[in-house]
This record gives structure tokens, C-alpha cells and sequence, in this order.
């Protein structure tokens, strides 16, 4: 005998993009993964995906069918089903992707949302979130995103666009983003942006820069003052803009996802001094929580694209 309900949770990142069959507890399994850049096409990448859901839908052979395919990906749009122009994909090209996956996954119900809104849903349904209804998601990978959840919805806008809190100008004529504009929060405090700032302190101190965040946060775990202060800049810029999105949504949680996250206290607590000497006066009596997502290792992403099909 089983009932269980069963989806294909699909996560697009930059550089990777994972994918895994989901029961409606949340429990992962066959969880995959290709390299997204390693494809020259939109069309190319699509194909190998497919390629790989489909030997996941042949290898099914419990009695509940799967009944679709849920997936995350950057600026990927709920309403449309639509990627235009990502700056963290390898293409920069119009990607009308739920039906180029529908077009080969025949008769499989596909849906398609932007990567950080699948992983508020994610933590609304399985993690940290449960429970709460005012929340944001904010996820500092190749570049930040962020799921809000207000009044225990997530927040779409009318064009589906809502949320984009990567590109708010965090220090005008700041450093050149993937958007074209110049001084957004991605290049300073995503995994991309702190091994910039990694960068300039390194070399001014004449030493050999980390080359990725991970290395970042080891060295922070071993008491290295330069990753310490790598930190504490990049935690600088990040809390002050939180604070002004903290005037919009008044969140009861801000949950910390993705590469970055795995730094923990060593982000979160530069990030949570700057905010609290930004924050609005009104806000101070009831502040928010900074809790790191629960999900971090048991892919949130992946969750929340198949609970969209949930
Ligand atoms: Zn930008």
C-alpha cells in the first residue's frame, strides 16, 4: 500500500543545477546533479536535463504516479514560466523554460519559479519557517536572491518579479553587477562578491587571496583576522540594506540560505550589528530573528520547487 504523493524538485543554480524525486514529507531521494555551464545552449541544457528526469520517471516504480515537476531557477518568472536574462545563468538569452520542459517531459504537469522563492516555500513547508507567515528567504550564492512571505503568502508583485532584493544599490557607483548597473548587493555580499572584497584586503596586505567562500569561513573557524575582517565588511553592507528592506515587510525571520550561509555566526553577526544600527527606531522593541535556513544541507531549493507541484 502507498499513497504518497511524489514530484521531481528541480533547483537551477549558476553553476550547478540538482534535481531529486520528493514525497510530500520531503524526504529526497535520487538526488543528481549536472553542471549548468557546461552547456552552450539554453536548448542543449534543457535536453540534458530531460534527459536525466526522464530516467528518474523510468526508474519510478512505486504505485503513486509523480505528479509533476517543480522548478527553481534564477529570475525565473511563476507567472510566465519564463527566464529573461539572468545575470548569474550562462545565458543571457529569453528562456521560455516551463514549456521547453514541458514540450519533452509530455504529459508532465511542469511549474516553474524563481530559485529563492522555491526556497521560501521550501522552509515554509519543511524548515525553520513553519508555522511563521511573515518571513524573507534571502540566499547568498552566485548572486542573492530572496522569497518574501507576507501574511503567509509569497510575494509575487504583478509581474512575478517581486523580491529581487540582489540588486538593490547597496554603495552607488559601487562595483560593475551582472545587471549593468553599478553598487548592487550581490557584488558585495554573495559568494561572488565577498571573494572580491577577499581580494582587496588580501592584496593589500600582500597576501594570497582565498578562492572561495568556503575557504573564507575555515580560515574565520581557525581565527584568522583577515577572514574575520572579510567578514565583518561584506556583514556591513549586507545588514544596513536588510534594515531597509526590514521598513517594507517587518519580517518576524530573516532565514540565511545558500554557500554563504554556511559561515553562520562568522556573517551573522557583523550582518546583525550593522542592521541593528540602521533599523528604523520603531522597529528596535521587536526585532526579528536571524536564523540560518534547517534545510542548508537538506536542499530547501529542491523542496520548495516540488512543493510547488504539491
Ligand atoms: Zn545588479
Amino acid at each position: 500500500m502507498n499513497d504518497k504523493k511524489y514530484a521531481i524538485g528541480v533547483d537551477i543554480g549558476g553553476t550547478y543545477t540538482k534535481f531529486a524525486l520528493v514525497d510530500e514529507a520531503g524526504n529526497i531521494t535520487r538526488e543528481q546533479r549536472i553542471r549548468t555551464d557546461s552547456f552552450p545552449t539554453p536548448e542543449d541544457f534543457v535536453q540534458g536535463l530531460c534527459l536525466h528526469l526522464q530516467s528518474i520517471l523510468d526508474q519510478h516504480n512505486e504505485r503513486s504516479p509523480i505528479r509533476g515537476i517543480g522548478i527553481g531557477a534564477p529570475s525565473a518568472n511563476y507567472h510566465t514560466g519564463v527566464i529573461n536574462g539572468s545575470a548569474n545563468l550562462p545565458w543571457r538569452t529569453y528562456i521560455p523554460l516551463r514549456d521547453m520542459v514541458a514540450a519533452q517531459m509530455v504529459g508532465m504537469h511542469t511549474v516553474v519559479t524563481n530559485d529563492a522563492k522555491a526556497a521560501a516555500l521550501g522552509e515554509m513547508q519543511f524548515g525553520v519557517a513553519k508555522g511563521m507567515k511573515d518571513f524573507m528567504v534571502i540566499t547568498l550564492g552566485t548572486g542573492i536572491g530572496s522569497g518574501i512571505v507576507s501574511n503567509g503568502q509569497l510575494i509575487y508583485g504583478h509581474d512575478g518579479m517581486a523580491g529581487e532584493v540582489g540588486h538593490i544599490i547597496a554603495k552607488p557607483n559601487g562595483r560593475p553587477c551582472g545587471c549593468g548597473r553599478k553598487g548592487c548587493l550581490e557584488t558585495y555580499a554573495s559568494a561572488t562578491g565577498i571573494l572580491v572584497t577577499a581580494q582587496k584586503i588580501m592584496l593589500a596586505n600582500r597576501l594570497i587571496p582565498f578562492e572561495t567562500s568556503q575557504e573564507i569561513t575555515d580560515a574565520a573557524m581557525m581565527g584568522n583576522p583577515m577572514a574575520m575582517e572579510i567578514f565583518n565588511q561584506t556583514g556591513k553592507v549586507l545588514g544596513k540594506i536588510l534594515a531597509h528592506v526590514h521598513t517594507v515587510i517587518s519580517p518576524e525571520a530573516i532565514i540565511f540560505f545558500g554557500g554563504l550561509a554556511n559561515a553562520r555566526e562568522y556573517l551573522l553577526v557583523p550582518t546583525q550589528k550593522a542592521f541593528e544600527e540602521e533599523l528604523l527606531f520603531v522597529y528596535k522593541e521587536r526585532k526579528p530573528q536571524f536564523l540560518v535556513s534547517a534545510l542548508q544541507h537538506k536542499n530547501a531549493a529542491i523542496l520548495g520547487a516540488a512543493a510547488l507541484v504539491f
